[in-house]
């Protein structure tokens, strides 16, 4: 019997996959619980570099609301500008980003069934199957993962987002991100225009800090920073979340296997996910496509993966447990000695939101052509 692929889970990191599969001629079936593909997106931000969006090969083009050439840092009182002459990222509506991907996996031959949700006793008996391969592609709570033991996730990051019309937004080309151990514990506040009226104001905390992201949420826009901003505005929607913080140290088991946020494939620093669960469900569907064809063992995803995108994500990581240890006075000197360096032009010429080890590289050979 030929085998068949399940994948739980119709985000946009489960709609790649399928649509790699379903190209490769293997038969495939996504499932959800959402009744559309656009269902939930908004309670997730979109800024996604370009160079990864080009990488990742994302239908992105018709859901591109805005184009970012920079960022401002906020620390106590001191700012640091990273500005770009070039586009560095897209902010993208991620419904629409959604419905392009279940579009193309559609046509591409994937069977997709919205509406039903995988509890524990279902994902058990999905797997039974032999011939079946099970992918959990069902985001930061994973019912896959927690159905088959998998390793847990050492951190997560509790998010409350919001959007505001009739903003008071003097560039809408650069993102604003406030750091602050006192408000947002172990991560960072945002301002991320969508247009030049309409504002995203999000706001992230460590789980270990043992808060609520509303409570969180509240007193941010409570210190003062955003009061220009959002000054007359008027709020049209607000959603809690939840981000992985680090990958969990086994992907596969068998026939079961998982990816983007089930895995925690993100990127610690910003809690972005969808470059890199999109760069490895590709890796997965080539491991799956080799073990229908050519019986390769399934088990090459986990190494394929990790050899590929681990060091990098590994780097993040690192860089977060940096940042997040910093108290504001911290940041601030930080910031002051970055603009004696000359650090912000040099991220704006050199930097990367996906890759830190290649800004890195080209900060030392700067270092070593001086
Ligand atoms: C506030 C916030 C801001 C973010 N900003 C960015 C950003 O700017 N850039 C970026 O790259 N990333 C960002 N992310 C992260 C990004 O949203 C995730 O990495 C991405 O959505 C992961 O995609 P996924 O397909 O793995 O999971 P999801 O998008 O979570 O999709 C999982 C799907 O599985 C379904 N599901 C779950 N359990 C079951 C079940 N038992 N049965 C059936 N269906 C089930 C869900 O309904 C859902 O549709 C942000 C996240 C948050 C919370």
């Amino acid at each position: 019997m030929d085998k068949h692929v399940t994948i739980i889970g119709a985000g946009v990191i489960g709609l790649t996959l399928a649509k790699e599969l379903a190209i490769n001629g293997i038969d495939v079936e996504v499932y959800d619980s959402k009744k559309t593909a656009s269902e939930g997106q908004a309670k997730a931000s979109g800024i996604l570099s370009i160079t990864g969006l080009k990488s990742a090969g994302l239908p992105y083009k018709k859901s591109i609301i805005n184009t970012l050439n920079g960022a401002v840092l906020h620390a106590g009182r001191e700012t640091l500008k990273i500005r770009s002459s070039t586009a560095m990222a897209y902010v993208v509506d991620r419904g629409l980003l959604a419905e392009s991907c279940m579009g193309i996996a559609k046509d591409a031959g994937a069977t997709v069934t919205l509406g039903k949700r995988f509890s524990k006793d279902d994902v058990l008996r999905a797997a039974e199957d032999k011939g079946n391969i099970l992918v959990g592609a069902d985001g930061a709570v994973s019912t896959v993962a927690s159905a088959f033991g998998f390793p847990s996730i050492d951190e997560y990051v509790l998010t409350y987002k919001a959007e505001y019309e009739r903003a008071n937004i003097d560039g809408k080309s650069a993102v604003n991100l406030f750091f602050s151990n006192e408000i947002s514990n172990g991560f960072f506040g945002w301002a991320v225009p969508h247009s030049s009226q309409r504002i995203e104001i999000g706001l992230g905390i460590s789980g270990r800090a043992r808060a609520n992201s509303y409570t969180a949420f509240k007193r941010f826009l409570g210190d003062g920073s955003l009061n220009y901003m959002l000054e007359g505005s008027r709020k049209v929607n607000g959603y809690a979340s939840v981000i992985p913080l680090g990958c969990r140290k086994v992907t596969a088991k068998g026939n079961v296997l998982l990816v983007g946020d089930a895995a925690g494939q993100v990127k610690s620093t910003t809690g972005g996910g969808i470059i890199f669960g999109s760069l490895c469900a590709k890796v997965l569907a080539r491991s799956i496509t080799n073990n229908i064809k050519r019986g390769s063992p399934l088990s090459l995803y986990e190494r394929e993966w990790r050899k590929k995108y681990g060091a990098e994500l590994k780097l993040h990581s690192i860089l977060h447990s940096y940042y997040s240890s910093l108290d504001t006075k911290s940041f601030e000197i930080l910031f002051k000695l970055s603009k004696m360096f000359g650090t912000g032009e040099f991220l704006g010429k050199y930097g990367d939101m996906d890759r830190p080890s290649l800004m890195l590289k080209r900060f030392f050979l700067r270092g070593l052509a001086k």
